[in-house]
């Protein structure tokens, strides 16, 4: 049926008789019989000139054989790759007759996302989305060859299983055969790539689909895509350098280039100099240390555990207005007030609480953050963690580039804290997940009976950045049955609960596990940063709503009664909400 692509056409091939398959995207009216024709296929646009084509609407499927030829002298289009030659003596054949579509198929027309999913099979024809979905293509290929070539071993897990413990909630799937059970649909593949290192497979891989049930935002759905990895008898570090080659080898595929090494840096690094466990380090903003500078204040609202600061460049013409928009913000994130001051020439500071600070103080503030005439300062003083998070945000604020600038800046995040915060019944909560290694050198810490002391206690778990996304994360395992009985002791969870919970991993552990660690990453976010996209609903062919839903299938959708009965289930009433 077809000779040549659309957008493959170009001068090199004047003279060449073609057959063409595609859409119809456009028609212009050229006098009275003619009509230029513009014919879409996946590779692009190329114009096609027409005798009579006054039956052929927009989005008809017609193959068109001609003959290519240059575009009349003043007529070529240099925005469009095949600007430079035309389809002569065209007959086209109507494949199949379209509705119009529901909306229109340009690049810069704007249309409505719900319009847009409802019918995706119409979205899927546009450049943008048939540009996405060949970048993901491409990224899969990679990452899959690239881990084939490390002797990583692709294998499948179920979808069908219990609950694995990544901490979000389940998906669950009723059983039919055994009433009132249920299966679980995976957050990840964790326990079962757990398994195959004790069943000897040495390098597991998988791009592996996973379900949390939990709210969806721009750089989250409910189904989403990871590359998961695990390895016996390797360190941290080999996981790393496996990881990164994966990582080089998409990024290549899509861009050209390489990934030089990426660099490291401790959690509490980043932390203290982001204000975030995943800092974009595509820009600077970074926060600077100034307790020392206040630890003598007069100042009350400073005499605080810490004082942390952020000099803005060039920020010091920020309006009043702004100043207090960022004032409402930073409370809105927690903090309990924002300190601004603006520089002045000869290094004055132009503040509402200048007259409550000595010169000693001010001298000292603007020796330790480097202020400039013309600079912005912004101050904040709390406990450690909420000055952090506070001007974290702040500098997210102020200076984070767009998607598409700054590059790709990969990040390794490492010695995560074992555990996040203090549960509600007074044990701590994993910050990874259960059987994730503690430090070597924080061990020790684990005997101390202060939930809150435990917070202090380094893991061996990692986090891959990339501007400011977390993409994925790892961890090197507790492979002893020993110290995973004593850290589901930590963690409260009883000895019944974790046989119930996890009993066949436990038990497979008595049988030989070797020494293993993993990661997995996600695809989804590391292909929407690659193709340019902040959603990334924009790289996934049938994504869901931010509300959960598919407006082109419906899903959800009840089930009849019958197969609720089959499946041993009553709804209750649907809950108001309001
Ligand atoms: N299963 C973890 C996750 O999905 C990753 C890992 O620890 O390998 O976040």
């Amino acid at each position: 049926m077809r000779t040549d692509y659309c957008g493959a056409l170009s001068p090199a091939l004047i003279g060449r008789q073609v057959a063409l398959c595609g859409w119809v995207a456009r028609r212009r009216e050229h006098g009275e019989h003619l009509a230029f024709l513009d014919l879409r296929d996946h590779t692009g646009l190329v114009q096609c000139v027409v005798d009579g084509a006054a039956e052929l609407r927009s989005e008809y499927v017609v193959r068109v054989v001609g003959t290519v030829r240059a575009r009349p002298e003043g007529t070529e289009n240099p925005n469009l790759p095949t600007g430079e030659v035309e389809i002569g003596d065209c007959e086209v054949e109507v494949l199949n007759t379209a509705e119009p579509p529901p909306f229109q198929l340009d690049e810069r027309v704007e249309v409505d996302e719900m319009v847009r999913l409802a019918h995706r099979y119409v979205d899927l024809r546009t450049e943008r989305m048939q540009r996405n979905l060949r970048v993901r293509a491409k990224v899969n290929g990679a990452l899959r060859s690239a881990m084939d070539r490390q002797g990583f071993v692709e294998v499948e897990t179920p979808m069908l299983i219990a609950s694995t413990p990544e901490g979000a909630r389940d998906f669950v799937v009723p059983s039919r055969l055994s009433p009132g059970q249920f299966y679980a649909l995976p957050q990840s593949p964790q326990l079962f790539k757990q398994l195959c290192m004790v069943g000897g497979v040495d390098r597991y891989y998988q791009i592996a689909r996973c379900l949390r049930d939990e709210d969806l935002r721009a750089d989250r759905q409910f189904e989403f895509m990871q590359l998961d990895a695990e390895a016996s008898f390797v360190s941290q570090d080999e996981v790393l350098e496996f990881i990164s080659v994966a990582i080089s080898a998409a990024v290549e595929a899509v861009t050209g280039d390489t990934v030089a090494e990426i660099p490291r840096m401790t959690w509490l690094e980043a932390q203290e100099r982001f204000g975030s466990d995943k800092p974009d380090t595509r820009f600077g903003l970074e926060l600077m240390e100034l307790t020392e500078v206040f630890a003598d204040t007069g100042f009350n609202a400073f005499k605080a555990p810490c004082v942390k600061g952020i000099r803005v460049p060039g920020g010091g013409d920020a309006t009043r207005s702004r100043l207090d928009d960022l004032t409402d913000k930073a409370k809105r994130w927690g903090a309990k007030g924002l300190v601004w001051m603006r520089v002045k020439d000869g290094g004055q500071l132009d503040s509402p609480v200048a007259k409550f600070l000595s010169e000693a103080e001010l001298a000292a503030l603007v020796d330790t953050t480097g202020a400039e005439a013309g600079d912005l300062l912004l101050l904040v003083a709390d406990e450690r963690p909420a000055v952090r998070h506070v001007l974290g945000l702040l500098r997210l604020e102020l200076g984070r580039p767009p998607v598409t600038e700054g590059g790709l800046q990969f990040l390794w995040v490492v010695d995560f804290p074992l555990f996040e915060a203090v549960g509600d019944d007074g044990s701590p909560i994993p910050a990874h997940h259960p059987f994730t290694m503690p430090h070597p050198d924080d061990v020790g810490l684990l005997d101390n009976d202060d939930a809150q002391a435990l917070l202090d206690v380094r893991s061996q778990s990692y986090d891959l950045v990339l501007n400011g996304w977390e993409l994925g994360s790892g961890s090197v395992r507790i492979h002893r049955g020993d110290i995973q009985a004593r850290m589901f002791g930590l963690l409260g969870i009883s000895e019944e609960e974790a046989q119930a919970k996890f009993g066949f991993l436990l038990d497979a552990f008595r049988f030989g596990a070797p020494p293993h660690a993993g990661f997995a990453f996600g695809i989804d976010r590391l292909v929407a940063l690659l193709a340019g996209e902040e959603n990334i609903r924009e790289v996934i062919a049938f994504p869901k709503t931010q509300s959960g839903t598919d407006p082109l299938t419906h899903a959800p959708t009840p089930i009849d009664t019958g197969h609720l009965e089959e499946l041993g289930l009553r709804l209750l009433p649907a809950k108001k909400t309001d």
